[in-house]
């Protein structure tokens, strides 16, 4: 056994651990029985492009209309580090060592700690940290830290199904959590019943917890370490140890419906050994599989009864114990779906053991204005969970060093969800789960896995100046690889796995490593060239009949999205061919008829106005996309159409720069240069009949939970009744299945072969979808009468209702029911499902164990009368006696 490469379960502190710790601000510390969590705020480093304009030049071809030039900036992050309590001495001593410089640290001079270190170590902590220690209740901050993960986190909650394919169901966000039951199962268990963010009470406990399993375990066993135990227990088989009830009963007790496996007494069967010390009786991965077979079934068992009792249907594991440890979470589920025959819900979280630390911390921002600001999780900086996979022998050094680091970053704008969206909490961004499909996540994973390369080299060219930009891209290059290796082989490790993310992760490790805008200069090549042909774009089309015209400018728009630089079959067209213009990409695109062609609806419902059949529409909110060709030449024509046809026209861009998307300030600028070319653009600015606003979003895809709040407040107040939603991030990976309360028109050109296959087409073919909605506008009552927040709040009950950043991967503010599209193009899940198979069997784990132990344990339903599962008897109150006494 590979003891000697263990990691302790806990390093000391180390820089690497303790991230960007000599920026640290403002602390919170959870002291535990057995760990300690540290919370602290620091200001971490940060590019930004910011965007000049050229008022004297001319904009002849080929010159600067505008400039570009990178500036520093500072982002505030929060972040949460354990390690074991014993260390808290020496840990204090580090935080003190790094913080002498933190002129902010030493200013605020109150900590808040919470857990039963807050008395017990205040004295350590006032010494050695020359602060003062503010003791804050446990359970208060356990509850407070629940709630900010569940509405905070997309994809914190999950269900476990160890035969799931994929193994974990996440919850998105959750906006509607109460009541819940909090058992939080740290050194010992306490139940707690949630009712609302004030009504909570501490409803049971016990002390047969994660302390009881760490310390008989290594009374027991020779495993000092908790990772060492769990790896035993993994190894394990518990029917050596068990008395099952087939030791008993020499088969099933079927009149009360008890399977033969079924264990009657943990450990039942140690005492029957014969007791030879020269020997020893049992192996000890049996003797910890035992233990925590008995453990987690205990606390399921209890657990089950409280929720019952107090009549909740859902129930949180939280605390360290889980560790996400797919063996534990597996007997909880089992357990509490055989009892309760799947009426109540088990829910796992991905950062279980902060909560009380997260509590703690957000205590002290309480007279600050923790309110304001949206939250998400810094993707590039926090751990993924565990797997089964990763749980044995292969379980990779970097992820198990790392587990359980969490990141949040703070976003100073408030973002809220898009009030067009018929159904918010139903609402899913994405329109494949890879997680689910397995050829699709090949796919992606090995696609983004080649572009990376580009991507470092674009990011080094975009520092010329920076002696260490070459560095810097390389650790891009080498972090990015690593966690799509990790991906390929735990695909749930960070919540569902989409396109969307797999691009977040890419822009936040960039970021990570101090690159902002890494297409600025080819941005600005592209928009200087169009700019110079718009004056005869817009003479052309004004040439044509109006039913040409919208026809030529749908074309417009769609040449325009081929111009994506994020699409390699793409980048390779534009760098053989410097000229590659307008014209060439309508050559490439798909004749009609398109792939999904609503064109003629569309023409219809713009051309039913001239006969009063319907109006124009009023306001148009458009969701843009590549800079150059595409803004200039394709959408600008198309927006002075609608604004010549009477509709107000909101255009949003990203607030930051993701691949060669335009951004707000660049939009800003260019709607400017365009409207010097075209009157209708410059009266409709003037008149605000022609908004530029950024839409929140720093991603190519486009998650309408999370948009700027100031954007959401002008739709409704404008009575959007048309969303375009424009490009393959947003249109296709994102959006593609999203229903709208107003009508909506998608369109985009699909640059992936692989992609276009999929769904029955070819590379650049062409999707025009117009859905049309029933009821036009916004629900007259809530359009009409409630301001934006309102409407937020009404549809989330949460005070925190604010969002973060996709990028950050954010708050979101609903709850994913169906995560995946049932169209039929996604592909079949039973290939993956049987790929999943043959990788488990391949994967070094002996036979033995899994199906000894796991796999045979649950074939059965866990409501089955006979469950060959490890169900203790005794725990359903049966008595359990030997068949002659009765
Ligand atoms: P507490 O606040 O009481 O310390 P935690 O939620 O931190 O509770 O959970 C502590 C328990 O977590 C331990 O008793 C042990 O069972 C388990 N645990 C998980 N990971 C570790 C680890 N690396 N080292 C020690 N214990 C761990």
């Amino acid at each position: 056994m590979a003891h000697k490469s263990y990691a302790r379960s806990i390093d000391l502190p180390t820089e690497q651990v303790f991230h960007n710790i000599r920026n640290a601000r403002r602390f919170a510390i959870d002291i535990g029985g057995s760990l300690a969590k540290v919370a602290y705020s620091s200001v971490v480093k940060r590019k930004s492009t910011m965007v000049f304009d050229e008022p004297d030049v001319e904009g002849v071809c080929g010159s600067p209309i505008y400039n570009v030039s990178e500036m520093d900036q500072e982002a505030v992050r929060l972040h949460f580090v354990k390690f074991e309590t014993k260390y808290i001495e020496s840990c204090l001593d580090f935080i003190k060592a790094n913080l002498i410089k933190s002129k902010e640290f030493v200013h605020d001079k109150v900590i808040k700690v919470t857990g039963g270190g807050a008395y017990k170590y205040t004295d350590l902590i006032q010494s050695k940290l020359g602060v003062t220690v503010d003791k804050v209740d446990e359970i208060a901050c356990l509850i407070e830290g629940c709630n900010f993960l569940l509405k905070h986190i997309p994809d914190e909650a999950f269900c476990y199904m160890r035969h799931g394919n994929p193994e974990y169901k996440f919850q998105g966000v959750d906006s509607d959590i109460f009541p819940y039951l909090l058992v939080n199962i740290g050194s010992g268990v306490s139940l707690c019943k949630v009712e609302s963010e004030s009504k909570f009470e501490r409803i049971g406990g016990t002390s047969m917890g994660g302390g009881t399993f760490w310390g008989l375990g290594s009374l027991l066993t020779s495993a000092k370490e908790f990772d060492e135990l769990l790896d035993l227990a993994e190894r394990g088989d518990h029917k050596p140890l068990d008395m099952l009830v087939k030791d008993i009963y020499g088969g099933n007790y079927g009149e009360i419906g008890l399977g033969a496996d079924v264990i009657a007494s943990s450990f039942g069967k140690a005492a029957r050994c014969a007791r030879d010390t020269s020997v020893p009786d049992f192996n000890k991965e049996d003797i910890a599989r035992s233990l925590l077979l008995c453990i987690s079934n205990d606390i399921g068992q209890i657990a089950y009864l409280q929720a019952r009792l107090h009549g909740v249907k859902k129930i949180y594991f939280g605390g360290f114990f889980i560790r996400g440890h797919p063996f534990t979470m597996h007997t909880m589920t089992f357990a509490i779906n055989y009892w309760s025959k799947g009426d109540i819900q088990p829910l796992f979280l991905r950062h279980e053991g902060y909560l009380c630390a997260i509590g703690a911390f957000l205590k002290g921002m309480k007279d600050g204005d923790a309110e304001h600001y949206s939250w998400g999780e810094n993707l590039a900086g926090s751990s993924g969970l565990a797997s089964p996979q990763h749980s044995a022998a292969s379980f990779d050094y970097h992820m198990r060093n790392n587990f359980s680091l969490l990141e949040i970053n703070r976003l100073e704008r408030s973002l809220l969800p898009c009030p067009l969206l018929r159904d918010i909490i139903g609402y899913f961004p994405d329109t494949v789960d890879l997680t689910q499909d397995g050829d699709a996540r090949d796919y992606w994973l090995d696609c983004f896995y080649k572009n990376a390369v580009k991507t470092r080299d674009l990011a080094i060219n975009s520092q010329p100046t920076s002696p260490d930009a070459t560095e810097r891209a390389n650790d891009f290059l080498k972090k990015y690889r690593s966690r799509l290796k990790s991906l390929e082989q735990n695909p749930c490790a960070f919540g569902h796995l989409t396109v969307r993310n797999l691009l977040d992760t890419s822009a936040s490790m960039l970021e990570e490593c101090l690159f902002t805008d890494i297409f600025s200069q080819q941005k600005q090549l592209e928009n200087e060239a169009a700019l110079h042909q718009l004056s005869d774009r817009l003479a052309y089309l004004d040439g044509l009949p109006l039913s040409e015209r919208l026809l030529q400018l749908a074309i417009g728009l769609l040449a325009g999205n081929v111009f994506d630089w994020g699409a390699l079959e793409v980048c390779r067209i534009l760098e053989q061919s410097k000229s590659f213009g307008l014209e060439d990409a309508q050559a490439k695109l798909q004749k009609r008829p398109w792939l999904f062609d609503d064109f003629d609806a569309w023409r219809n419902r713009m051309t039913q106005s001239k006969g009063s059949q319907k109006p124009p529409y009023k306001c148009a909110v458009i969701f843009c996309d590549n800079s150059g060709v595409d803004i200039i030449l394709g959408v600008f024509p198309f927006v002075r159409q609608l604004l010549s046809m009477g509709t107000t026209v909101i255009l949003c861009a990203n607030s930051a720069p993701s691949l060669n998307d335009v951004v707000f300030v660049e939009l800003q600028l260019l709607a400017k240069h365009a409207s010097d070319i075209c009157p209708v653009l410059r009266s409709a600015l003037a008149e605000r009949r022609l908004l530029v606003m950024e839409s929140g979003q720093t991603s190519p895809c486009l998650d309408l939970r999370l948009i700027d709040g100031h954007l959401v407040r002008t739709m409704t107040e404008q009575g959007a009744d048309l969303v375009v939603i424009e490009g393959m991030g947003r249109a296709i990976h994102t959006n593609m299945e999203a229903t709208f309360n107003c009508d909506a028109l998608k369109v985009a050109v699909i640059k992936n072969k692989w992609l276009a296959q999929r769904f029955g087409g070819d590379m650049f073919a062409v999707m025009f979808r117009f859905e049309q909605s029933q009821d036009h506008r916004l629900p007259q009552t809530v359009a009409a009468t409630a301001t934006a927040q309102e409407l937020t709040a009404s549809l989330l009950p949460s005070p925190l209702s604010s969002a973060c950043s996709s990028r950050s991967s954010s708050l979101a503010s609903s709850r994913s029911t169906s995560p995946v599209s049932s169209l039929s193009y996604l592909g079949s899940a039973t290939s993956d499902s049987r790929k999943s198979q043959t990788s488990d069997s391949g994967s070094g784990r002996s036979k033995k164990t899994s199906r000894q132990t796991c796999d045979d344990e649950d074939e059965q339903s866990p409501t089955a009368s006979s469950a060959n599962i490890p169900i203790t008897a005794s725990s359903a109150n049966i008595p359990i006696t030997p068949r002659g006494s009765r």
